[in-house]
Formats: structure tokens, C-alpha cells, sequence
């Protein structure tokens, strides 16, 4: 189906976090999205540019997607002829280096598609209808025991696996005590980066407890010291800083630096790059698992359709809307049922719809281009 774009209402959001999310490298207490309308030749679809604001995680910002969408992106998809959903990344790549900002568009795209065909956006993407087991995700926290009492609490909701975060000097205590009060929950390590090669014995002795992967656990353009690292440990390591590009998943792959990959659609620019990584990563047996930013409901929608397909091996990080957020965009909201398992509703594109009361409420900047 080949579309193409007409106007494009922008909207940027910020919802506050139920609390302070704390990684290896920052620290964050609000939401931030823009949130695109974008009408097309065949009807209307939605998409989210989810950057954090400031510098959290990566160095794109709400400002600077807004800024790349209103100048360059938007206005060079207006100019440009028709195009299919998987012509769309080719085209908006070249205009700007804003991946977060490519992936509100392309997605947006997809989501008119799906609409005007009246089918799911697992239907084009290539998946499968299946429900996808949801995994939760825990900051760094100031101590152990509420560390412990946090993981209990999401246990008992039903989350199929348990990430923490970790950086030196937080790592392997707080692991040892999660094993201990939690012998056979599904467990992993996110590093964001923070360790270096001379570190490694950190990751030995992590070695030990049994977890399902070592997530980035060195720099992200570190691949020759993550092959020795993953030579010297037997957990898999997990790359995610690291597979920024389809380039970058091609040398993890040739250089060994790692065994599973992080797919997040709003880092790679949009579905059809992460759909290709998808691809790429199982034509090398590397089964992949979808992450987050954490995204709003418009992108985790979009995001939970991409994780239906079949490498797609390990729970995603999408959780329950009310996990992190104090409100959404979205009706219904996404959440986990008792099992853990999040399943995507019947009808046409996500099978959500947008709340544009929501939107309104939480508005902070509006454009339209
Ligand atoms: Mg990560």
C-alpha cells in the first residue's frame, strides 16, 4: 500500500512516574513524548518520538525530535512521491541522524496502513497472533531490602521475569539477596555500560547465580572486550547500547560480542529497521527480546505488534501502562494478565485507541506542519 503524508499534528506530552526511575548513568521523574497525528492519503495513524527528557540514556531529547520532525523530517515527507511502510526508513534516514524522531514518523505510517487495511500490525509486520510474556524492569535502589520488597511485590503481580539494574559497587549483593528469597524467578543483570573489561570478575562471580543474561555490560562500541568478556562468563550477554544500526548487529554477530540482542524500535528509527535487526539477528541463531525506553501506549502498542514475531524469545520490557506512568494515552490500558502475559486486542492497527482527552491533558507544546 503506498501512502503519503499530509498534515501532521504534533504534540508534545509529559506525564509524570509514579517515582524516580534510577539507571548506572541518571535519573528520571517524568514522561516525555511528542506524540504525532499524522494524516495520510488513506486515512489517519498515530506515532511517539519517546526520548526522556535531558540526557537519560542516549543524548536525544524531546526538543531536539521536535526540532528534526517540524524542520526536516515532516516537511521531506510531504515533498517526497508515495511510499510503502518499508520505503519510509530509507527516505527519512538520510534527512537526520534523530532515530527517536524517525521512529514517531515511520511508525505513524504503519499505523495508518494497518488502519486503512483494517487488519492488526502484526498482520503487515510479518508476526503472529500471540500473547507476549512481559518482564519488569527495577531501578537502582537505596538498599537492599526495599530492593527485595519491590521484586516481591512484582513477582506477585505476575511479571515473567525480573531485570535490575546494576553498577559497580551495586551489583553482585543485591543480586546474591534476590537469588536467595527468589531461587527460580527468571533474573537478569542491565549494566547500561557502566563496567569496563578490568571488571570482568564482577561478572564472574554474577556467573554463579544462575541468570538469564549480562545486559550491556561494557561500553556499547566495546564489541572486541565484550567477546572476551562472553569467552570468559557462561551467562549470554545481552547487547543493547551496542545495536544501534543493522551495521553494528552485523559486527556483533562476526565479532562474537554477544548471544542475545535488545531490539528497541525508537533507537533504530522505526519498525522496518527493527524488523531487519529482528531478521538479521535470527539468520544468526542471536534470539532477540523487545525493549523500551520506557515508551508511552501509542509506541508500546506498536511495540508489543513487532514482538509477535517469532525471534522475538524473551519477554519484552513492555509492562502494565500503571508500572511507570500516572496516567496514559491510551484505552484500553496495556496491562498484564495474572500470568504475566499481555495480549494485544482484537480490531484493526493496535487494536487501541487513542484518548484525545488524554492528549489534551497533558499537552505542552502543539504544532502542526
Ligand atoms: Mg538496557
Amino acid at each position: 500500500m503506498q501512502l503519503k503524508v499530509k498534515q501532521v499534528e504534533l504534540v508534545h506530552v509529559r506525564i509524570p512516574l509514579h517515582e524516580p526511575f534510577r539507571i548506572s548513568t541518571a535519573e528520571v521523574s517524568v514522561k516525555d513524548a511528542i506524540v504525532l497525528r499524522v494524516e495520510t492519503s488513506v486515512g489517519v495513524g498515530w506515532g511517539e518520538a519517546s526520548p526522556m527528557a535531558g540526557d537519560f540514556y542516549v543524548a536525544e531529547t524531546p526538543e531536539s525530535s521536535w526540532e528534526a520532525l517540524t524542520t526536516s523530517l515532516i516537511p521531506a515527507l510531504q515533498r517526497h512521491g508515495a511510499v510503502t511502510c518499508e520505503q519510509v526508513a530509507d527516505a527519512l534516514e538520510p534527512m537526520s541522524d534523530q532515530a527517536f524522531a524517525r521512529a514517531g514518523l515511520e511508525s505513524a505510517l504503519w499505523h495508518a496502513a494497518a488502519a486503512a487495511r483494517g487488519k492488526p500490525l502484526w498482520a503487515l509486520l510479518g508476526g503472529r497472533n500471540r500473547p507476549i510474556a512481559s518482564g519488569v524492569a527495577v531501578g537502582i535502589t537505596d538498599t537492599i531490602d526495599e530492593l527485595v520488597d519491590k521484586v516481591d511485590g512484582y513477582v506477585g503481580e505476575g511479571y515473567r521475569r525480573v531485570k535490575i539494574k546494576i553498577k559497580p559497587g551495586w551489583d553482585v549483593e543485591p543480586v546474591a539477596a534476590l537469588r536467595e528469597r527468589f531461587a527460580d524467578v527468571p533474573l537478569m543483570v542491565d549494566a547500561n555500560a557502566a563496567y569496563t573489561l578490568d571488571q570482568a570478575d564482577v561478572f564472574e562471580a554474577l556467573d554463579r547465580y544462575d541468570l538469564m543474561m549480562f545486559e550491556q555490560p561494557l561500553a556499547g562500541d566495546a564489541l572486541d572486550d565484550l567477546a572476551a568478556l562472553q569467552q570468559r562468563v557462561t551467562t549470554p550477554i545481552c547487547l543493547d547500547e551496542s545495536a544501534e544500526t543493522l551495521e553494528a548487529v552485523q559486527r556483533i554477530i562476526s565479532k562474537g560480542s554477544g548471544r542475545i540482542i535488545n531490539i528497541k524500535i525508537q533507537r533504530v528509527g522505526g519498525l522496518q529497521r527493527a524488523r531487519q535487526m529482528h531478521d538479521l539477528a535470527a539468520s544468526a541463531n542471536l534470539p532477540c527480546w523487545l525493549g523500551t525506553m520506557p515508551e508511552l501506549g501509542i509506541a508500546s502498542a506498536q511495540g508489543l505488534h513487532l514482538a509477535t514475531l517469532d525471534n522475538f524469545a524473551f519477554p519484552t520490557d513492555v509492562e502494565s501502562s500503571a508500572r511507570w506512568f500516572v496516567d496514559d494515552l491510551l484505552e484500553p490500558p496495556i496491562v498484564i494478565d495474572a500470568a504475566g502475559m499481555l495480549h494485544i486486542p482484537d480490531g484493526p492497527a493496535t487494536g487501541y485507541r487513542v484518548n484525545p482527552d488524554k492528549i489534551a491533558k497533558y499537552a505542552v507544546k502543539r504544532a502542526c506542519v
